[in-house]
Order: structure tokens, then C-alpha cells, then sequence
């Protein structure tokens, strides 16, 4: 289970009425965060989610909506009493970029340690499995995409077939083994068939490439950038290394997502719920990211 929070739905700079965009997914007790732009800190306090449970922060690329929020984020993180190490993924350059940044902050109650990620990868992270994709952008940017293994179906035909008795079955079910009549009975042999990953992809920003909806495959929710509604817009968002609407409906459709939660608004953008039309049309469960809008990714889906 990956509980999801998107902070904020804004690019470019927060308004009075919409924080910058950002990533919260929390699992097993411990919470990642992508981006941490200006105010995240007030985002997620705003938010609800638990500042101390933060374990891992995943950094797509260096321009201000994304980053500038860091000290206060890392300064707050202390004040709500973490103490745990914080570990952080940023695009080359992120050491010296992080270290300059945080000179403001230099007596933390955490150690923090700063990776630098190129080309694409994977991180495993508390059970999580975390991949990393370059996008296209001004400067160098990174999608990421998250993931937690599912257990196999079980098989109640198998289990009947080896007499295991029902109050036994869930310790095979959570992958233990027992031992019935002398002989081991292991979850591989009451289990039929795979099934696919639970899986949150994350993008933003980026103009649009056929790589996406790879990346994004089987996704079970995907948030991903657009600037604006109307398609108009395509060439002077491709300019500026963004995205419309129906570019992302494209890459949640290519992709067999389920459901697609759009971010990352222009400023000027004021009701992103009332241009949904041109991704509906190719993707009909998009939705309007809205500030503090949750989501629990469910095993049991
Ligand atoms: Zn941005
Ligand atoms: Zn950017």
C-alpha cells in the first residue's frame, strides 16, 4: 500500500491559492517527497502528512519551483522532531548545488546525504523500488516512477488440494511457510500467477516523446505535468519544455494507466477543472490535481 498526497499543483511560483507541485508517498511508516519547491513545508503541514517521517527526497531538476523550498523544508523537518538520516536524489550537479543552498540551515538534527543520479537507474528505497528517467527539459530533469511488488494470487484450489487448514493460510498468504503432517508447505505452492507491481509514476517537466508512456506503463496512477488545457498552447509550451493537457492523456492512454492526475499549472491557468475536455477525450480518468489531494494505492486493487 503507497499512501499518496500531491501537495501542491502549481508551476513557475506559488499563489496565494495553490502551492508548487510536489510529490508525498508514504509507506511502511516512512515517506518520500518529490520536488520541494518554495513553501512545500506549509504544503504538507497543510496537508496533514508527518514532516518526521521523512526518509527520501527525490529532486527532478534544478530550477526554482522544484528546489527552492529545500532549507525551510529541512529546517521544519527538524522542528516536527526528525532525527532519522535523510538520503537525497538530484540530477548531476545536486551536491555542490544542495550544499550552497543549505549553508542557511548547516546544524540540522539529521545527517542528510546527496546522491547524483544520470542516465536512468533504480533506487530501492523501504521496500520501494524507484526508477529514474531522463526527460526533456531546459536543463537536465528525471521522471520517476515507484513501485512496491505485489504478492502472487493465491490459489484456494491449491491450499484445498494440500489440506492446509484455513487458520494456516494467511501465513502463506504473507509469504511465511508452515509445516503440516511433517511436511513444509511454502507460499510458492499455494500461489497461481503474478501480478503486476503497484506502481505511481511522476512527471514533470518535460516536453512530450514517445519514451513516456513507456516509462509510465501499467501505471497505476499517473501524475504528470500540463501547463494548460487548450491545445493552442502546444508549440509555445514545447518551446518552453512543457506540456498541454492532451499530451499527457496521450502518455496516461499509451501507457494502459488507470487513472491520471494532472499538475504543474501555469500560473495563469486559474480553473485547470474546466479545460479537461481535450484529455477526457482521449483519457477518461483524468483529473485535476488539486492541492492536498490523496490517494491510497491499494495491494488490494
Ligand atoms: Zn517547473
Ligand atoms: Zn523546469
Amino acid at each position: 500500500m503507497i499512501e499518496i498526497c500531491l501537495a501542491g499543483t502549481g508551476g513557475m511560483k506559488p499563489l496565494p491559492n495553490r502551492f508548487l507541485t510536489g510529490l508525498w508517498a508514504e509507506h511502511n511508516g516512512k515517506a518520500l517527497l518529490i520536488d520541494c519547491g518554495e513553501g512545500m513545508q506549509i504544503a504538507l503541514a497543510k496537508a496533514g502528512v508527518s514532516l518526521a517521517r521523512l526518509d527520501t527526497l527525490l529532486i527532478t531538476h534544478f530550477h526554482a519551483d522544484h528546489i527552492a523550498g529545500l532549507p525551510g523544508l529541512l529546517l521544519s523537518a527538524g522542528n516536527y522532531g526528525k532525527s532519522s538520516p535523510l538520503h537525497i536524489y538530484a540530477p548531476r550537479g545536486g551536491i555542490e548545488i544542495i550544499r550552497r543552498l543549505c549553508c542557511i540551515c548547516p546544524e540540522l538534527p539529521f545527517d542528510v546525504t546527496i546522491h547524483e543520479i544520470s542516465s536512468e537507474g533504480t533506487i530501492f528505497r523501504n521496500g520501494l523500488e524507484i526508477s529514474f528517467m531522463p526527460l526533456r527539459h531546459r536543463i537536465d530533469c528525471f521522471g520517476y516512477s515507484i513501485t512496491e511488488p505485489r504478492p502472487p494470487v493465491f490459489s484456494p484450489e491449491k491450499a484445498d488440494s494440500l489440506g492446509v487448514p484455513m487458520k494456516m493460510r494467511s501465513i502463506l498468504h504473507k509469504g511465511g511457510s508452515i509445516e503440516l503432517n511433517g511436511k513444509l508447505i511454502t507460499p510458492d505452492m499455494v500461489t497461481a500467477g503474478k501480478r503486476l507491481p503497484l506502481k505511481v509514476t511522476y512527471i514533470t517537466d518535460t516536453v512530450y516523446f514517445d519514451g513516456l508512456s513507456r516509462f509510465a506503463e501499467d501505471s497505476d496512477l499517473l501524475i504528470c505535468e500540463g501547463m494548460y488545457g487548450s491545445d493552442e498552447y502546444i508549440s509555445k509550451m514545447t518551446e518552453k519544455g512543457h506540456m498541454v493537457f492532451s499530451q499527457s492523456a496521450e502518455i496516461a492512454a499509451d501507457s494502459r494507466s488507470k487513472e491520471l492526475w494532472l499538475t504543474h499549472f501555469s500560473p495563469a491557468l486559474t480553473d485547470p477543472e474546466a479545460e479537461l475536455e481535450t484529455a477526457k477525450v482521449i483519457f477518461p480518468n483524468t483529473i485535476a490535481g488539486k492541492d492536498g489531494m490523496k490517494k491510497t494505492v491499494n495491494t488490494n486493487l
